[in-house]
């Protein structure tokens, strides 16, 4: 069996890895510094579990490789300008939106997108990094350089966020999971809970909105979508042409996880329907030092990085999966104790939205 490498070796590479080992298929994450030569094969898979990345010897190696899936797709979505064109030719409600060029000023921002814009970076953003807002009660005025770099987004007041990560395979057959009610607080993400009764009448819309979306790319592999939710319609904010985030908790809480259905899409194995266990929550380790004593909470999964912990970074996340609620509540109430702020938010939160 041919190796599958991925380019790029952080969290969601090893997780990717470690999803393939029961299948016993080899995958590779490679760092994207590293200088090795890169023993490749004419019949390997090469993957990223990031949408951009720069040359070095090794992406070099990886991108120029024939079975490279989806290697056309990742410039067109990592950039937010040309990923907001998709949108737009494609019919697919997104946040009202344009272009910062050269010549444009603040005042045509408001006059456009209303008093609150949010400018976004075109590339290289994540958890709310490269996002500036524009306040014209504050005459904020567009910084000098992020003309040309960034675009210009309404601020849309939503009532939630939620998100949609599918599969589709190279035959053109597309997987769901149920859609994940998500917490960001600053910009980045803290808590998923999915499924959950009161989301399941916006499934179908959601699932055809990424449909439309995998189809006219030819997309193989594991998609996330993520949305605004109000009232009853999905705009969505953006998408994401790798494994999520947001559907971490499927590790836990489905028969197959994310990261298996990207694999088992880009290898060209059968893909199916997952089953969804139960209720699951996902909580994210997000500048805190590991502490072993989370492991006396029943029914938790830890996954920890091992990267060094800095304020606001990523480090690990927690899953929790059951159908008793009671004991969801209970592992909330434990891990209230032993989590710094701003966590009590998001327990909170997510104890707000377990199913009753
Ligand atoms: P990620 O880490 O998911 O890639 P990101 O930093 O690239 O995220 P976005 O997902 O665009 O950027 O924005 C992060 C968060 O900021 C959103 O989840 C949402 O909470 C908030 N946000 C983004 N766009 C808007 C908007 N137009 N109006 C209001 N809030 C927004
Ligand atoms: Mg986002």
């Amino acid at each position: 069996m041919s190796t599958i490498w991925v380019l790029g070796s952080g969290q969601l590479g090893a997780m990717l890895k470690q999803a393939a080992t029961p299948l016993g298929l080899d995958v590779r994450p490679i760092d994207i510094e590293s200088n090795d030569i890169l023993p490749l094969s004419p019949n390997d898979v090469v993957t990223a579990e990031r949408e951009e990345w720069p040359l070095t010897k090794a992406t070099e190696q990886l991108a120029t490789h024939p079975n490279f899936v989806n290697l056309s797709t990742f410039p067109q979505l990592a950039d937010r300008l040309t990923q907001k064109q998709w949108l737009d030719k494609l019919d697919l409600a997104t946040a009202p939106w344009f272009s910062i060029e050269q010549d444009s000023n603040s005042k045509h921002c408001y006059q456009t997108l209303g008093e609150r814009v949010l400018l976004k970076r075109r590339r290289g953003g994540y958890d709310g990094k490269g996002q500036f807002w524009l306040k014209e009660s504050e005459n904020t005025q567009i910084p000098e350089e992020w003309k040309g770099l960034a675009i210009a987004e309404q601020a849309i007041n939503f009532d939630e966020e939620v998100s949609l990560v599918g599969v589709r395979g190279k035959n053109g057959a597309s997987y769901f999971y149920p859609l994940t009610l998500n917490l960001h607080i600053n910009g980045i993400l803290y808590a998923s809970i999915a499924p959950l009764e009161r989301l399941t009448h916006l499934q179908s819309k959601a699932e055809a909105m990424l449909s439309k979306l995998m189809d006219a790319l030819d997309y193989v592999g594991v998609m996330a979508m993520e949305c605004f939710r109000l009232g009853d319609d999905l705009l969505i904010n953006e998408l994401a042409p790798r494994v999520h985030n947001s559907g971490h908790w499927t590790q836990a809480g489905a028969s197959i996880s994310q990261f298996e259905n990207h694999i088992r899409a880009v290898a060209g194995l059968p893909l199916t329907k997952a089953d969804v266990k139960n209720t699951s929550m996902m909580v994210n380790l997000i500048g805190v030092p590991v502490n072993y004593n989370w492991l006396s909470t029943e029914g938790l999964e830890l996954y920890w990085y091992k990267k060094s912990v800095r304020s606001g970074r990523k480090v690990g996340h927690i899953n929790m999966c059951s159908g008793d609620i009671s004991k969801l509540s209970t592992a909330l109430t434990e891990l209230d104790a032993q989590l710094p702020e701003p966590y009590q938010e998001a327990i909170e939160w997510l104890k707000n939205n377990l199913p009753n």
